[in-house]
């Protein structure tokens, strides 16, 4: 029997030993344009109400903060959905539905100390346009709109910024982001698993941002714990690919076979 269906299989004879794990964008949501209309399909949240019934623990897994994966997924209120947990900013927030309240560790001090300096800091690298946005847990400096070379030639300095304080650096594309240091997708994952003591195993995913869940579904795996790797393709990005059971094309794909899963719990 192919290893993909021995691992459903096992949560389908088992789903109150199962957690089903997903990210949002390009998982749940197509990546859109405009970020802020990047909705759920709702086919997805249909099919995962209907999931959350019958099996022990639904959670998503996210770069966005709570409050965005719940204004875009409609997950709030909804019947099966009530033990529903989600982590945001790869796990530094955590919202239960059962409290409806979202909790996040305190906000870093060197942050703020970094954030006092930064204005002082700017103008000693002749830098004083780039804009500072406070995003709580972290810092982002943006450069978009300031013309060629203004990214290349600050992100190498805000590394070492960064690396005085005892922060990480996220760069993007025109933007960088310090921040404490990471929590991954995976440690959350397993952080999860082991409170839950989750026999089984379901993690779907799109991108980058979810190789560490893939790894530590994989650290699970040689611990006897069933797992089931799912990777939602795109032309954009195929690093998960190679390392899934199950590929499946895209967020419309992932609804019908959320939707068969409900169909056979
Ligand atoms: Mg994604």
């Amino acid at each position: 029997m192919p290893k993909t269906l021995a691992a459903r299989d096992a949560v389908l004879a088992d789903p109150g030993g199962s957690l089903l794990a997903l990210d949002f964008d390009g998982t749940l949501a197509h990546i859109v344009d405009d970020p802020t209309r990047a909705f759920a399909n709702e086919q997805s949240v249909a099919a995962l109400a209907r999931i959350g019934g019958r099996i022990g623990h639904i959670a998503i897994i996210t770069g966005r903060p709570v409050h965005q994966a719940l204004s875009l997924g409609g997950f709030s209120g909804l019947a099966g959905l009530e033990g529903l947990v989600i982590f945001g900013q790869y796990g530094r927030e955590r919202w239960d539905a059962a409290t409806g309240h979202t909790v996040a560790p305190p906000r870093d001090p060197e942050i703020d100390a970094v954030e006092a300096l930064l204005p002082q800091w700017l103008l000693a690298h002749d830098a004083e346009a780039v804009r500072i946005e406070d995003k709580g847990l972290a810092i982002a400096l943006h450069t978009r709109g300031l013309g060629e070379g203004v990214f290349d030639r600050l992100a190498p300095e805000l590394s070492a910024l960064a690396a005085q304080h005892g922060l990480d650096v996220e760069p993007g594309r025109q933007v960088v982001e310090l921040r404490s240091a990471v929590i991954d997708k995976g440690d959350v994952l397993l952080s999860y698993v082991a409170e839950i003591g989750a026999r089984h195993v379901i993690f779907a995913g799109d991108d980058l941002g979810d190789v560490p869940a893939f790894e530590a579904v994989g650290r699970l795996k040689a611990e006897g714990v069933t797992g089931l790797l799912i990777c939602s393709a795109s032309a954009e990005q195929d690093a998960l690919v190679a390392l899934s059971d199950l590929v499946l094309d895209g967020p419309d794909a992932v609804a019908n076979w959320l939707e068969e899963l409900a169909d056979d719990l």
